[in-house]
């Protein structure tokens, strides 16, 4: 595999801003639209790569920097000869910086305090003082080895209004300069794979501030584009608003990251017809190991797809105890292929843990399953 990362515009829908691009990597080509499972702590939740390669996911997230930090600790994922090695996925890999987490954490100001050097964190098992600055941020990821980094940004609350906005909007641009300063001394991973790196646009719920930091990135160094902040992917209606903003001003040429979009399948079909690429999210697995299964069909909708049905069941509903049915009739996952509605109930009724395993199988399969009725909508 070529040790380059390169992305291309492949096609566009003939009305919508949608569109298939090609990302090469040195872990594999990936085409969008993809959904990336998150791995976030070098693990993805009752899922083996196995798994992963039979939903046909071709990018996952992997390893954070904020929680490898802590565990196990960037010299041995260094030792084990980083993170695609350490948890055995050998096709493409994105990770994030650690600017989301720290947010998380600054939220309970004892274990994490936020200023312009960055994050101040304690080590939750030792207690040790740690420090993520978007110097030791990129210095993380060449260890943890991902083929796409993050900038280290400061993740915009949604609680704080516009002057926290501005606040996260310029400390996020200051920082974003030295990780392009950081990244451009040596651009490859500490085992010599060229890894990409995306900045982030901030700006929370503000019109005239994401199109601010929308224009200071495109300045930068780098290779893609994402769109961060706790609103996207929480507020979909806001999340469609600030992608239109924006986008008028991004290149062609570059993937798009909505970063913690996937609550359902809709909101992929969603984010994607607005002219996004690639986008992550926690819930289809966690939504699974609570019991909630996405149920429905994929119909055509004005050139386009909507998530229609039911959308989404309950699992430990009584009326599913003697459903011989599968989940979704339409889905070829290997659940939906092998086990029925009734037996999914009794696993999660009882507590047992191949009740996490098949339910994960499926909400991941649905969402790449999504991603691929778009790449065919488009002709791809
Ligand atoms: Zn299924």
């Amino acid at each position: 595999m070529p040790n380059t990362y390169q992305s291309e515009l492949i096609k566009k829908h003939a009305r919508l801003p949608a569109r298939i691009m090609r990302m090469m990597t040195p872990h594999g080509e990936v085409t969008t639209p993809a959904f990336m499972p998150v791995g976030t702590r070098a693990m993805l939740n009752y899922l083996t790569p196995a798994d992963l390669l039979q939903s046909e996911s071709e990018i996952i997230l992997g390893g954070n920097t904020y929680h490898m930090l802590c565990t196990p600790g960037m010299e041995i994922i260094q030792s084990i000869g980083g993170m695609h090695k350490f948890m055995g996925w050998n096709k493409a890999m994105l990770t994030d910086s650690g600017g989301f987490q720290v947010l998380s954490l600054s939220k309970k100001g004892s274990i994490c305090i936020i200023d312009e050097e960055g994050a101040h964190f304690k080590h939750p098992i030792t207690g040790k003082i740690l420090h993520l600055n978007s110097q030791t941020s990129i210095d993380a990821q060449k260890i943890i080895g991902a083929d796409i980094i993050m900038a280290f940004d400061q993740c915009t609350p949604e609680t704080g209004g516009r002057e926290a906005a501005l606040a996260a909007l310029d400390r996020t641009h200051r920082w974003l300069v030295t990780s392009c300063e950081a990244h451009a001394k040596n651009s490859n991973s500490a085992y010599g794979f060229k890894q990409a790196l995306f900045g982030i646009i901030q700006g929370g719920s503000f019109r005239d501030l994401r199109e601010q930091s929308t224009e200071f990135i495109l300045q930068q160094p780098l290779d893609g584009i994402a769109i961060g902040g706790e609103v996207i992917g929480f507020d979909m209606q806001k999340t469609a608003e600030i992608i239109d903003w924006i986008r008028p001003m991004l290149p062609e040429n570059k993937i798009r990251y909505t970063m913690g979009v996937g609550l359902n399948p809709q909101d992929l079909l969603d984010v994607v017809a607005k002219g996004i690429d690639i986008f992550d999210c926690v819930a289809p697995t966690r939504n699974a190991r609570h019991g909630t299964l996405y149920c429905g069909e994929w119909v055509d909708d004005n050139d386009w797809l909507a998530f229609k049905g039911e959308k989404r069941i309950l699992i430990k509903k009584s009326i599913y105890a003697r459903d011989e049915n599968p989940i979704m009739h339409n889905c070829d996952c290997y659940t939906c292929r092998n086990f029925s509605r009734a037996y999914l109930h009794y696993l999660f009724k009882e507590g047992l843990i191949a009740y996490f395993h098949l339910s994960s199988i499926h909400n991941i399969h649905v969402m790449q399953t999504t991603c691929r009725k778009m790449r065919e909508k488009m002709g791809g």
